[in-house]
């Protein structure tokens, strides 16, 4: 059995959502191309509650969605990148299968009590496009069942079943090919981080999180004179002080939330805490942590230069609004570096 060992979360997540997406383009007469399928592929998966509202109102009221509606909903909603992926999911996906399906071919000629079986999952497999209805589970359930079936075939069969285990593998890379290009969209390459993007969409759930037993907060984080530091001892030293202060961030918040590479030498973080006095310690930890960054001279180990930033938190308040909690942060961001820089300032909704 090939199957069992390798199937994970994500695959029968991703190909449940792929086979829910389907039957909303037939409903509405919607051509199954890979725009409207990313589109009902992230509706399914109910990631966007605002594309899920805007596409719910718009087939209510047309009761299909037109091509230029789709695309833009896909401009304003998805990336560029969910539809490359999706192009490449379904060219990988269908050289697979078309694979397979010669493999399949080939064996037929070997036996005669083999041959029922192989059939009828060439006749899946035929169906099992990506743009079709079947999706990557028929392709694995057809590889698994042929798989079986092969093993009684003992060594004619041991070169078919060593080409459909590698066809799996290839559609479970393909897979995981998905889920990592996903979630490289969502990083900041240099520091690893999770980027602005990524920020822009989470932050609307914050903000809609009540959460009264704790204290929520969005904090932003400056680096103190960066630019001077960029201006003498070059930009490459500053992408490592940028890495640097990233790792002190990442070890600190995973706990109590997630970090983020807001821009440039800016980073933000949204936490929660049990009080507020849980909060200032914490944000003080971190804002003491990362003054023990020392740069070095590679050469000399001398210590070129210390690393400091200013922390502006803004509470969140139980309505809260992502532009007003990413204002306030600024404010105190701002009042921080007023009043000197390498400080704590909390700015309350
Ligand atoms: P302040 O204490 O008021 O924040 O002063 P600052 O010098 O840190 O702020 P300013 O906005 O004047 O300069 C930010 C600098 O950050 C300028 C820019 O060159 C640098 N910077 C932004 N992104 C990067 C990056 O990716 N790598 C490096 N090395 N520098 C960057
Ligand atoms: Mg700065
Ligand atoms: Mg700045």
């Amino acid at each position: 059995m090939i199957l069992t060992a390798q199937a994970d979360h994500s695959l029968s997540y991703s190909s449940h959502c792929l086979k829910l997406a389907i039957p909303f383009m037939v409903k509405y007469k919607m051509p199954i191309t890979p725009l409207n399928y990313a589109l009902w592929y992230c509706y399914v998966s109910e990631k966007n509650q605002d594309l899920n509202k805007e596409l719910d109102s718009i087939i209510k009221k047309y009761k299909t969605c037109d091509h230029e509606q789709a695309k833009r909903l896909f401009n304003k909603y998805l990336s560029k990148d969910d539809l490359n992926l999706f192009y490449q999911l379904s060219s990988g996906f269908n050289d697979v299968v078309g694979k397979v399906h010669q493999d399949i071919n080939e064996a037929l000629a070997y036996s005669a009590e083999f041959n029922q079986a192989l059939q009828e999952c060439r006749e899946t497999l035929n169906k099992a496009d990506i743009s079709q209805e079947s999706g990557f589970d028929d392709v694995l359930d057809c590889v698994e069942r042929l798989s079986d079936e092969s093993a009684a075939l003992q060594s004619r069969a041991q070169d078919f079943q060593n080409q459909l285990a590698m066809a799996y593998s290839e559609i479970t890379e393909l897979k995981q090919e998905l889920v990592r290009s996903r979630s490289k969209a969502e990083k900041d390459p240099l520091t690893g981080l999770y980027n602005r993007g990524k920020f822009d969409e989470d932050i609307t759930r914050f903000c809609q999180t009540n959460d009264l037993a704790e204290v929520a907060v969005l904090t932003m984080v400056d680096i103190d004179h960066f630019k001077q530091f960029n201006d003498t001892f070059g930009h490459q030293k500053g992408d490592q002080v940028l890495r640097a202060v990233s790792a002190k961030l990442l070890k600190h918040v995973s706990s109590v939330g997630q970090a983020y590479r807001y821009g440039g030498e800016e980073f933000c973080f949204t936490a929660q805490f049990a009080s507020i006095s849980d909060m200032t310690n914490f944000t003080q930890q971190l804002r003491q942590a990362v003054t023990k960054l020392q740069i070095k001279d590679p050469n000399s180990n001398k210590v070129l230069s210390q690393v400091t930033a200013s922390f502006g938190i803004a509470i969140k308040a139980k309505n809260s609004n992502p532009e007003q909690l990413i204002a306030k942060a600024d404010k105190a961001l701002y009042l921080a570096k007023e009043h000197g820089r390498n400080r704590i300032e909390i700015v309350e909704e």
